[in-house]
């Protein structure tokens, strides 16, 4: 018997965050994600593994990784 298991990562734009650049300095709005990993099995999730939340800065792409709460936090202004 053939089982085809194995990760899906997704990632979904969660919106737009007000974030200074660690790096650039840039004071603009930042594009909040949140990445999901999932066991999935014949391409099917099943399990959520975990979630990540990221904001991106626009101008040099740098990728500032954030915690659920800090995400929530900005979210809700
Ligand atoms: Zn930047």
């Amino acid at each position: 018997m053939l089982v085809i298991f194995g990760l899906s990562r997704k990632e979904r734009p969660a919106g737009l965050v007000a974030l200074l650049c660690a790096v650039c300095g840039h004071p603009g709005p930042q594009q909040l994600v949140r990445r999901r990993t999932r066991f999935t099995v014949f391409f099917v999730p099943v399990l959520p593994l975990g979630s990540r939340w990221e904001a991106r800065c626009p101008a040099c792409g740098t990728v500032r990784r954030l915690s659920a709460r800090e995400a929530r936090s900005l979210r809700a202004g």
